[in-house]
């Protein structure tokens, strides 16, 4: 962070304030050199880079919307969609990078949105990775049979001990 007034290269973060929506953190500035004090606003929110390049503030609004279409006719409620948004931004957040692109953010929705209905997470699936044929399809259904005999088996075994 410059000086906009010296050009000085480094600045002593004097006060930091988040903004109420919590995207935002206003710091309040002072250069060593100069003495002079500024503000910066800084976002604090995820960024992600689309394929055209362009980046913009991760939202959870996106999330939901983009979800929403793979959940038409399920009994997925908005409240269920809320909380996917939810977890799929503190996994974003969690895996410690500020910039993302939406390949990775896809990746996250995958695993909570599979949780809420194998339905919507299949059709969101065709979509995000490219299925082109039924092949794909029964590949993914079949991953989702063995995932679930595993748990049936997994539950078994804890019933017998
Ligand atoms: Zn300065």
């Amino acid at each position: 962070m410059h000086c906009p007034f010296c050009r000085y290269s480094d600045s002593r973060v004097v006060d930091s304030r988040t903004s109420d929506d919590g995207l935002t953190i206003r710091r309040r500035r002072q250069c060593p050199q100069c003495g002079q004090r500024f503000s910066t606003l800084e976002t604090s929110s995820l960024v992600v880079a689309k394929r055209s390049g362009v980046t913009e503030p991760f939202s959870r609004d996106k999330i939901v919307s983009g979800v929403r279409k793979a959940c038409q006719g399920r009994p997925v409620s908005d409240d269920d969609l809320a909380v996917l948004a939810q977890r799929v931004e503190e996994a974003l957040r969690a895996s410690g990078s500020a910039e993302l692109d939406s390949q990775e953010v896809g990746l996250a929705i995958l695993g909570p949105l599979r949780e809420l209905d194998e339905v919507a997470y299949l059709r969101f699936a065709s979509v995000y990775q490219n299925f082109e044929s039924l092949d794909d399809f029964e590949a993914a259904v079949n991953l989702l049979r063995a995932d679930r005999e595993r748990v049936a088996q997994q539950q078994q075994t804890a019933t017998d001990d």
